[in-house]
């Protein structure tokens, strides 16, 4: 009698936390830009725990870099262990990105990890016919089990971010207030234009999101923003990510920054970067 229990409190448990499949149709954001250090990481966790914190939302959170960076900023929050990597499951090892999901301890928040090897799967996937829709089908199955899927690209223009690209519904780009940041958004819109051309994908930008600002900083901080605003003045967001320690320390000690200090300074700028996303995604 009480192992029954026991195995229908089991069952229930999992219920609530496993997606049920044939719900959802993700809407997926691919966070890209060439360049690294400008928060694309610290975006994409804190948008993907953001939705599944405040907005109670299903979220698979994807690992396109094989730094492994998306892991190891939620390492206290990872629930079980996975031996599937995205790599495995662009190669063909596994039909969908979904069987590689590891749950967190955040409710409705999942997460498919990469390491090292996505590299070598990279170049393996270059001999690949149609190598730029590889990952687009690995989420077949995963888009009915979850409302949105981010992809956290690499800091690159190559196999992995076109098959990010060529697999999202939005793209969110993040810049910091640099010129190699700037140059690193013209490399991405113009590969926007170049999917559009070349596959007949037209990608839309959620929005561009200022990211590690300086507020000391205001001479530079204003010409980056002038330029930002002459070329995309329509994609630019208004919500402003500020230099703050405590996204860094969230970072390090593996969890998303609603669950390390809700209150700081770049908790409240993720939590007005959704306020801001919300009519475009539907929340
Ligand atoms: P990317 O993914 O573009 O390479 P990350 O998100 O990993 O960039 O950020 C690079 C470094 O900067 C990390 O150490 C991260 O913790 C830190 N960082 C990112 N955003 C901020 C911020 N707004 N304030 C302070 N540190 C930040
Ligand atoms: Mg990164």
């Amino acid at each position: 009698m009480t192992s029954l229990i026991g195995e229908t409190l089991r069952a229930v448990a999992r219920a609530a936390t496993r997606p049920e499949p044939g719900l959802h149709r993700a809407q997926t954001i691919a966070v890209c830009t060439r360049k690294g250090g400008v928060g694309k990481t610290t975006t994409a966790v804190n948008l993907a725990a953001g939705l599944a914190i405040r907005n109670h939302k299903k979220v698979l959170l994807v690992d396109m870099d094989g730094q492994g960076h998306c892991g190891s900023a939620l390492h206290s929050e990872l629930r079980g262990v996975t031996s599937e990597t995205v790599g495995d499951i662009l190669l063909g090892k596994r039909r969908d990105i979904q069987e590689a999901a590891l749950a967190t301890a955040i409710p409705g928040l999942w997460i498919t990890p990469s390491d090292k090897d996505l590299g070598a799967a990279e170049d393996a996937m270059s001999s690949k016919l149609g190598k730029e829709l590889l990952l687009r089908s690995a989420l077949k199955v995963a888009k009915t089990h979850y409302d949105y899927i981010i992809l956290d690209c690499p800091p690159n223009l190559g196999t992995l971010t076109v098959n990010a690209m060529m697999a999202a519904d939005w793209a969110l780009i993040p810049c910091d207030m640099s010129i190699l940041a700037l140059e690193g958004v013209d490399d991405i819109v113009e590969t926007l234009d170049a999917l559009d051309d070349t596959f007949g994908h037209e990608l839309p930008v959620l929005g561009m999101l200022r990211t590690r600002v300086d507020l000391r900083n205001q001479k530079m901080n204003g010409r980056i923003e002038d330029a930002l605003r002459g070329r995309y003045a329509s994609m630019l967001l208004d919500t402003v990510i500020p230099v703050n320690t405590r996204l860094a320390q969230a970072q390090m000690d593996g969890q998303p920054i609603l669950r390390h200090d809700a209150s700081c300074t770049g908790a409240k700028a993720y939590d007005a970067l959704l306020e801001e996303l919300a009519p475009r995604l539907g929340l």
